[in-house]
């Protein structure tokens, strides 16, 4: 830096300072959205067809309506979001999601947004467990969405499933969260009277964000950690081979 330059720099005129700024008349806009869920501890399942295919019917034995499948995320939309301002994301999300009913799209919209979810590995058995839903099918904020939700566990293969439930949106009612409590107990109930539950699952959920192990060879997906042995996202062998 040369001297003229700081000599020009320092001689240069203060600048005048800021009007005293008053407070202008203001109108005030807002609007509350209330997104609630609850889980209830992992329970270990055995691996095996049978078993993924009796997860619907367990939902289903308390739902009044229909149970939506809703598989993970296919891995070219992985990054998918139902928030709004995250546009990409948001764009994602709706290719994704876009043959999904109303219950379905609500019960992804609530669960994920409060990270009740991860939809890179988890496979969700949702329906409306509770309340109504408007004349278009979607669920009322006092409404009560959800069922089960599985992913497989990275080092033994078996089947890693809990109970999940949500609600919320433009509104919130002083009982629903009791009402939720209430349901999630139920949903739970009916999974360990299924008879397939081996135990509770360690809390160990498949690692969020970096993912450093061995790309799955029947789906893509790329396992949490170097050493697991399964797919948490579909739960298929890992081959070391390669
Ligand atoms: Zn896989």
């Amino acid at each position: 830096m040369s001297i003229s330059f700081l000599r020009r720099k320092k001689h240069e005129p203060e600048p005048p300072p800021p009007p005293p700024v008053e407070d202008v008349e203001a109108r005030e806009y807002s609007e509350r959205i209330t997104l609630m869920g609850r889980s209830s501890d992992a329970l270990r399942l055995p691996a095996g067809p049978a078993v993924v295919a009796s997860l619907p019917s367990i939902v289903e034995s308390i739902a009044p309506g229909r149970v939506d499948i809703i598989e993970p995320l296919p891995l070219d939309l992985a990054n998918a979001s139902p928030a709004m301002e995250r546009f990409t994301e948001l764009q994602q999300w709706v290719v994704a999601r876009r043959d999904l009913g109303p219950v379905g799209r609500h019960g992804l919209w609530v669960l994920e947004l409060i990270d009740a979810l991860d939809m890179t590995v988890d496979t969700f058995y949702c329906a409306l467990l509770h309340g109504e839903t408007d004349t278009s099918g979607y669920p009322e904020y006092q409404a009560i969405v959800g069922g089960l939700a599985s992913h497989w566990d990275e080092l033994s293969g078996e089947l890693i499933v809990r109970a999940v439930v949500g609600w919320g949106g433009l509104g919130l009612r002083g009982d629903t969260d009791r009402i939720g409590q209430r349901i999630l107990s139920t949903v739970h109930a009916q999974l360990i009277a299924s008879g397939y539950v081996l135990g509770p699952a360690e809390a160990r959920l498949p690692l969020v964000g970096e993912r450093t192990g061995l790309n799955c060879m029947h789906c893509g997906f790329q396992a949490g950690a170097e050493g697991a042995m399964y797919c948490p996202r579909c739960g298929m062998r890992m081959s070391r081979s390669s």
